[in-house]
């Protein structure tokens, strides 16, 4: 259950003070919702980023892995989730194959 207030409108969001920029989620995500971003601040020069919202089904698997409790799903009664599609599945194939950044040619399309 999340433990950090749920914005509105919002199907996944980060407490980012807690994130350790350890990629679990990023790799566990089935939609490519997630993934690594550069961030010259954080311990490890990356931080999380929610990249695709839309395409959340709501699986909770990024919340269930995080050591750290640091991401948070919201309640299936609160939001409309997506369904998993291609597109979105071959997007999480890029990711990973990407070092869990979002690679070049889905930040152009995006
Ligand atoms: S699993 Fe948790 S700590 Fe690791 S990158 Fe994801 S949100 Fe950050
Ligand atoms: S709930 Fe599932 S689909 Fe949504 S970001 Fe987390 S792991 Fe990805």
């Amino acid at each position: 259950m999340a433990v950090m207030a749920a914005p509105e409108n919002t199907p996944v969001w980060v407490n980012t003070d807690r994130c350790k920029a350890c990629d679990i989620c990023v790799d566990a995500c089935p939609a490519g919702v997630l993934a690594m971003q550069p961030e010259a601040t954080s311990v490890l020069g990356a931080m999380i980023s929610v990249i695709a919202p839309e395409a959340c089904i709501g699986c909770n698997e990024c919340e269930l892995c995080c050591p750290d409790f640091a991401i948070y799903v919201a309640e299936k009664k609160e939001f409309k989730f997506a369904k998993l599609t291609d597109s979105a599945k071959a997007r999480q194939e890029a990711i990973r194959n990407n070092g869990y950044r979002l690679p070049d040619e889905y930040k152009e399309a995006n």
